[in-house]
């Protein structure tokens, strides 16, 4: 089955064409962030406009591309005309009718952001009488890590989960052949999200816990403004913890020079599985001013360390709560997903903590917990996630979406 899905929640406006939840065959990215650099974030109505402008664009380029690859256009990439050759009305016919249904993030997002890909899927489904398949834009993040490319034996990165692809700046995910296993734990850390949910099966989910304020990602993205950094925060954090800079002699940043404070860990929070991390920023806040008072000399020399310090916390706050829920729930595997899935040090730190230990059982024996995470493309937003989601929710009850009269798009969607 094969679902074009598009994506326009936020900052990123997206088409792809997903074959049977896994197979991603064109996956098609335009990113804001430059425009939302300027003003070290998203301005919902600047979001909304650019989507407007790209959604045509994005969604041609994404037909074209699969035009291509089932050979029903002749420009393949690298050709001197590459992305010159129109669709015509043949080709597009022939296309379209390989497409089975739409999918669409009906939200979470920025309402005007959504109203673009939901009136363009809607559109689609109208006019080509496919299902549209509305789906929750976390859902999809949460089927980042299943996904493989079509023209690749696996999506890339060694998938043995030890962090140490993705380097290249190219992969990291696992998106092999195997069914997944349920039970299965699911770290969402975006900018906008932060969750820990239990999933038993296909739409199958139980919230064990949440941010109360600030997401991980939001946390990374506001403190690298704290830092003078650019945006997104967390790329940048990451880069200047790892390279350092030329004031110290570009040395990787000490993750322990600084002692910050992890909220929720002790007393009644110890049990429970929500986050928080205003009074991390807070007292980046505070360290950075103190900092600044010395002098912009020792600021800069201090900064490698200060961005690893920021870094480590939140990957050890994240993990120690991972790892207590493992411990109480015996997953069969763990996944991570969403922008800061990307981080470098959070899969490292995500591999030692399971690797050695492991969660014991009942009987003290150590649990097999697969770890796993999306290839970096498919960390931060995208449409390919949408489509496997899409696909699993279509043939659990194809009923549900046969007619587009059934599908109205519904931003105030709520997980279940
Ligand atoms: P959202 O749409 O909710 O903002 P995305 O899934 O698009 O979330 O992820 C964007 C977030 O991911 C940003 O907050 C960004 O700083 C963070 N991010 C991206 N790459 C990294 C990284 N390498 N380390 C930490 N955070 C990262
Ligand atoms: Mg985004």
């Amino acid at each position: 089955m094969l679902i074009l899905s598009i994506e326009s929640t936020c900052d990123e406006t997206c088409a792809a064409l997903v074959e049977d939840g896994r197979i991603v065959h064109v996956n098609v990215t335009y990113s804001q962030i430059a425009e939302h650099n300027k003003t070290g974030g998203v301005v919902p109505e600047v979001a909304a406009r650019r989507h407007a402008e790209a959604i045509t664009q994005v969604l041609e380029e994404a037909l074209k591309q699969y035009g291509e690859k089932i050979g029903v256009l002749k420009n393949v990439k690298g050709n001197e005309n590459d992305g010159n050759e129109e669709i015509g009305k043949e080709s597009m016919k022939k296309i379209m009718e390989g497409i089975d249904a739409i999918a669409v993030a009906q939200g979470p997002g920025l309402l005007g952001c959504l109203m673009v890909g939901n009136n363009a899927a809607s559109a689609l489904s109208l006019m080509w009488e496919k299902p549209l398949i509305p789906v929750h834009h976390i859902e999809g993040h949460l089927y980042a890590s299943w996904l493989r490319e079509k023209d690749d034996e696996r999506a890339g990165g060694d998938g043995d989960g030890d962090g140490d692809d993705g380097g290249d700046g190219d992969d990291g995910g696992d998106g092999d052949n195997r069914e997944v296993e349920f039970p299965m734990l699911i770290l969402t850390v975006s900018g906008g999200h932060n969750q820990l949910f239990l999933m038993e099966g296909h739409g199958k989910y139980k919230l064990l816990g949440e941010t109360l304020d600030d997401a991980a990602g939001e946390a990374f993205d506001k403190v690298a403004r704290m830092l003078g950094l650019g945006y997104p925060g967390g790329p940048e954090i990451q880069r200047i913890a790892a390279n350092g800079n030329e004031a110290n002699g570009f040395k990787p940043g000490d993750p322990f020079k600084y002692e910050l404070p992890r909220a929720m860990m002790k007393n009644e929070h110890a049990d429970e599985f929500n986050f928080s991390f205003s009074g991390l920023k807070t007292a980046m806040r505070t360290l950075i001013l103190n900092l600044k008072v010395k002098g912009s000399n020792e600021f800069d020399q201090a900064l490698p360390d200060v961005a690893a310090s920021f870094e480590y916390t939140v990957c050890d706050t994240l993990l120690k709560k991972l790892r207590k829920a493992a411990e109480l729930h015996g997953p069969k595997e763990i996944h991570i997903a969403g922008g800061v899935s990307a981080n470098l040090r959070l899969r490292k730190m995500l591999e030692h903590t399971f690797a050695s230990k492991g969660p014991k059982s009942d009987k003290g024996k150590p649990r097999e917990i697969e770890i796993h995470y999306p290839a970096l493309k498919f960390c931060t937003d995208n449409a390919a996630m949408l489509g496997s989601v899409a696909y699993f929710r279509y043939i659990a009850d194809p009923e549900k979406y046969s007619t587009w009269e059934n599908s109205v798009p519904n931003v105030g969607l709520k997980f279940h």
